[in-house]
């Protein structure tokens, strides 16, 4: 059974106790809340708290490591009843991500739609069918690439996600990312890309050159979303993948 999503203070029990699951330390609950501005204001406020006591170790201790793992199936298993943020509340499933464990490339969208909550699956429908069409123009599919996204859990009405939730999500893939040690990265869409790269810079601007993510060449391009809805991007696009294909292989061949 589903909870209220206006039901803060479990919310926030759940949120701890993820948290003391994942051995990642402790976690004060300060106030009550019922209405869902407040569950994001109470997000920010726990989150202050967290970092005042140096959320990976104790106040005024050294700082630790976020917990790491030894392949994508420990660490969806210690995340996939995660309940970090408010989406948890109400997903049908968590979507974790899709493809080569040891992939050379990852491909990063913002996070589930519909159809993708109901199976489990990034980048399924319309948006993922190009997406696979997209991949096979450079020689790839699913199997040869990893795809995920910056939040694991459906926002409501296909909303973009919130920077509380995607702050409180990222953790998750940058784990996923360090596990698959990929050599190229690709950003699918303004948020994913402002989100991993931590930046405001509009997509325009981040297209066409390439970024770096803790050593990793990055790029930017389209949604596939996004080229549905504006067929005019997809030559745009396709440059893009040239330049990331290229990337792609002399990174595996050097
Ligand atoms: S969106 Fe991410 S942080 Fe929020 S509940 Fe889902 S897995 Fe946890």
């Amino acid at each position: 059974m589903k909870d209220s999503p206006f039901n803060i203070y479990e919310m926030l029990r759940r949120a701890a106790q993820s948290q003391v699951d994942m051995g990642i330390g402790e976690v004060i609950i300060s106030r009550r809340t019922s209405s869902e501005d407040q569950v994001v204001d109470s997000m920010r406020e726990t989150r202050r708290v967290v970092s005042a006591l140096d959320l990976f170790g104790q106040a005024g201790g050294p700082p630790q490591k976020t917990p790491q793992f030894d392949s994508l199936e420990d660490h969806y298993q210690s995340i996939c009843d995660c309940q970090l943020c408010p989406l948890g509340q109400n997903r049908n499933k968590f979507v974790y991500g899709v493809g080569n464990p040891k992939a050379d490339l990852i491909f990063i969208g913002e996070g589930p739609g519909a159809r993708e909550d109901e199976l489990g699956e990034p980048f399924v429908g319309r948006a993922g069918e190009l997406l696979d069409r997209i991949l096979a123009a450079i020689q790839l599919s699913r199997r040869d690439v990893y795809i995920g996204n910056i939040v694991k859990c459906r926002p409501p009405g296909n909303r973009d996600p919130l920077p509380e939730e995607m702050d409180m999500c990222l953790p998750h893939l940058v784990e996923q990312i360090r596990i698959i040690d990929p050599k190229v990265i690709c950003c699918l869409g303004r948020v994913a890309a402002q989100a991993l790269l931590k930046t405001k810079t509009p997509l325009g601007r981040l297209r066409n050159q390439w970024h770096d993510y803790e050593g990793i060449p990055t790029m930017v391009t389209y949604h596939p979303a996004a080229l549905l809805r504006f067929p005019a991007y997809k030559r745009e696009t396709w440059e893009d993948m040239q330049k990331l294909k290229a990337r792609y292989d002399q990174e595996r061949s050097g």
